[in-house]
């Protein structure tokens, strides 16, 4: 993807500089004591329960991998500058294909942290991956995310961290679109093993609007060439295959349960985000219509 240069979001929060503790902070002093604020806040959540939010319990946020990932509190600066640039693309993209269907769109913000972070759907670790909170509309990434999916899942290239940001955007156009809000009602109602096939279908949605996305950006130029290079929907699709439910099963426990399927097969995946960049709309991306439910 032909990304340095290119516009940035201006809805970027930068959380990463407020994470690293040193020492130094317990030396007294007005600084010392406001970090020590920020300590507070950072860590008062205690440890944080990964199994409830791996479910997303109570909290309601849309959290997609359940790897567990290495801490890298070193700050990345060619990377939030490309997830910067992707979230830009969103924005445009978003705003324009919500115009177009005559609905207005407001854009989510991107929290960039490195550890640990609060949001208005609790406390989160970099454990749990990237994930967007409705409560708060925003998406959270630790950025040594892009190393866990080069290194861990074995899905290298900048358009495999730009297909992720994508999905985790997808979340947020379905809280525009009402979505969320009727799927949280149903979590009310329903005992797990219905409830994952709802969330299933929310989760492949959002690889649909992802590819969407994608196909947006193949009519996309900056400084006269096009946006998107060889290669860069093929880094998309293989990292949805690697991070399907029953592949990351399969890693984890050596074995598939498919009722706990909480976003989808590989296969599934793959296939939504083709159909989002074979046709663009939002008519194609109903995951929740029974003539869909065999894709
Ligand atoms: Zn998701």
């Amino acid at each position: 993807m032909r990304w340095k240069g290119d516009r940035r979001s201006s809805n970027v929060e930068d959380r990463r500089s407020s994470s690293p503790v040193s020492g130094k902070l317990l030396g007294g002093g007005g600084i010392g004591m406001l970090l020590l604020v920020i300590f507070s806040l950072l860590f008062s959540g205690g440890n944080v329960d990964l199994g409830s939010i791996l479910e997303g319990e109570g909290a309601g946020g849309n959290y997609d991998t359940t790897i567990v990932q290495q801490a890298n509190p070193t700050a990345d600066s060619e990377t939030s500058e490309f997830a910067s640039v992707v979230f830009a693309h969103l924005e445009d993209y978003w705003t324009a294909a919500f115009s177009e269907s005559g609905r207005s769109y407001t854009n989510p913000t991107l929290v960039l942290y490195s550890g640990s972070v609060r949001s208005a759907c609790g406390q989160a670790s970099s454990a749990i991956g990237p994930f967007y909170c409705p409560g708060d509309q925003k998406v959270y990434l630790d950025l040594s995310f892009a190393d866990e999916l080069a290194n861990q899942f074995g899905a290298s290239g900048d358009f495999a961290m730009a297909y992720v940001i994508a999905h985790e955007v997808g979340h947020h156009v379905q809280y525009e679109l009402g979505i969320t809000q009727q799927i949280e009602k149903l979590r009310q109602q329903l005992s797990e093993t219905e409830f994952n096939k709802y969330s299933v279908r929310q989760e492949l949605q959002a690889d649909y609007f992802a590819g969407s996305f994608a196909k947006y950006l193949t009519g996309e130029t900056y400084n006269g060439q096009p946006i998107l290079e060889v290669g860069d929907i093929e880094e998309a699709m293989y990292a949805a295959n690697q991070i399907g439910d029953d592949t990351l099963q399969k890693q984890a426990q050596g074995y598939v349960v498919p009722d706990s399927f909480t976003h989808g097969t590989s296969a599934q995946r793959v296939a939504w985000f083709e159909r989002g960049y074979q046709y663009g709309d939002f008519e194609h991306g109903d995951t929740f219509s029974a003539a869909n439910l065999d894709l």
